[in-house]
């Protein structure tokens, strides 16, 4: 039996989180490969590490001194390494890269990734494993993608059936320079672990008890999703939903691996299992929808024009016009004499109205009209397919709240209901949504 364990920012956080760690990873002899965060925020008011070291880098890039700021770093890993009782010596590795900043030589991604480096290297010394750099086995393309074959076939020799922690969020190209993935990539390392060791189950240990049922800034106490399917977490992910990073869902489903959500501040918590299905018997409870999720910063674009829906390649059209200028459009949804458009506001703004005037150019509509500030909602639910009268529901219970749907639709595998609502009832929209089908 093996497990990999991820640990996110906050369970790094300090020496009182340290000792979480410890006693999470030593109380089951499976968990024996270890992956860590950066040191993450220790109050509300807190810096990550990450970000002090990215804001390291931008003082070097503009030949700003940053000695406070690197000083600021170092002293955090002084302290946890003081509070653990650790006699692990960091000065030696923290002085040769001061020097080599300050010559121009560490690249803004080397930087950044010396916030898992280091606390990987205090994480090994506390927990008694081997450090193993994920420099030696994480392989990037120059494209910088993953290169998965080659980087499972070096983690599995290196690994050597050991108890190992390694850093997150990092590894090299193949020209031997460091490279970060995206903010949160430290899930993508755990993942790609997981995969290439064929772990039993990969836990992601982080601040909550599992993936909630809505944000939990919006609505008050959601509970926390037992299971969910990995179909089901994309949705939700996609949509606004951030609690893994995207890129950690492909290694471990391509492997069949399940991948566990922990609260390392509850341990006895047994957060969310994320799955390929999930059998009716397992989640027990009558939840008719997973979870809901949303984000602001949509626009609609409606087009009317009658007979739209007959003309021979007039949505190609219109897909070509935004094409031309790099506008994804989010979702469509098109009826017999019209077609609505959701398109990211931040990437049609400055140009809306030259997209306009070109299609008016292109397909000379009856009209076309612009709904702006719109947010989206989403309720998830691989049940929602077998129920009848969802929308209806729905839309009853929204109008009764007060919340106007300006657009509705159904993904065709009906996993998910997607409404349109100004974003002055974003907040409002999810907790009509919550109210009405999860405390049901
Ligand atoms: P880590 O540092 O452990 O990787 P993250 O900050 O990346 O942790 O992710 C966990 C955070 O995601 C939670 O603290 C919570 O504020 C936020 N979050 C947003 N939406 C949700 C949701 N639906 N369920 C759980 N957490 C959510
Ligand atoms: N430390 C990195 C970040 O803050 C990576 C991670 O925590 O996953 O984005
Ligand atoms: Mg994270």
């Amino acid at each position: 039996m093996l497990k990999v364990v991820k640990f996110g920012g906050s369970s790094c956080a300090d020496a009182a989180q340290f000792a979480k760690v410890r006693s999470i990873v030593l109380s089951d002899p499976a968990r024996r490969v270890v992956v860590v965060s950066a040191p993450g925020k220790r109050t509300a008011d807190d810096h990550k590490l990450t970000d002090l070291l990215y804001l390291c880098a931008a003082h070097v890039k503009y030949g700003v001194d940053c000695g406070d700021i690197f000083a600021m770093i170092r002293e955090r890993y002084r302290d946890i390494a003081r509070d653990c009782g650790l006699s692990i010596e960091l000065d030696g590795e923290f002085d040769a890269l001061w020097d080599r900043l300050r010559a121009g030589e560490v690249s803004k991604d080397e930087l950044a990734s010396r916030g898992e480096y280091f606390s990987a290297k205090l994480m090994a010394a506390y927990l008694g494993f081997d450090f193993l750099d994920a420099a030696l086995w994480v392989k990037f393309r120059f494209d910088g993608s993953v290169d998965r074959e080659a980087s499972y076939e070096a983690l599995s020799r290196a690994a050597g059936g050991r108890r190992v922690v390694i850093p997150g969020f990092y590894g090299v190209m193949p020209d031997g320079h460091i490279h970060t993935f995206t903010r949160g990539g430290s899930d993508i390392t755990g993942a790609l672990a997981a995969a290439a060791l064929e772990a039993d189950v990969y836990e992601n240990w982080t601040d909550v008890s599992g993936i909630l049922m809505a944000d939990p800034r919006i609505v008050k106490n959601p509970a926390p999703i037992r299971f969910i399917t990995y179909n089901e977490l994309r949705e939700l992910s996609y949509i606004g939903a951030q609690v893994l990073h995207e890129g950690a869902v492909y290694p471990v489903r391509e492997k069949h691996i399940p991948l566990n959500i922990r609260n390392t501040n509850d341990p006895a918590h047994p957060g969310t299992m994320i799955m390929e299905t999930v059998e009716d018997e397992q989640d027990g409870g009558d939840s008719f929808i997973t979870g809901i999720a949303g984000k602001k910063g949509f626009s609609i674009i409606n087009i009317a024009k009658t007979g739209l829906s007959s003309e021979h390649g007039i949505l190609l059209q219109v897909m070509e016009v935004l094409e031309k200028r790099e506008i994804n459009v989010e979702f469509i949804l098109s009826g017999i004499d019209s077609v609505s458009l959701l398109v990211d506001s931040a990437r049609v703004s400055g140009r809306l109205y030259e997209v306009l005037g070109e299609l008016q150019k292109e397909l000379k509509p009856n009209s076309i009209t612009v709904a702006e500030h719109i947010a989206v909602v989403a309720a998830v639910g691989r049940k929602m397919a077998n129920r009848l009268g969802t929308s209806g529901k729905l839309f009853a219970a929204l109008g009764k709240n007060g919340v106007n749907v300006r657009m509705i639709t159904q993904g065709p595998d009906e996993l998910n209901i997607i409404i349109g609502v100004e974003e002055k009832d974003f907040e409002q929209a999810i907790r009509v949504l919550y109210d009405s089908f999860v405390k049901e």
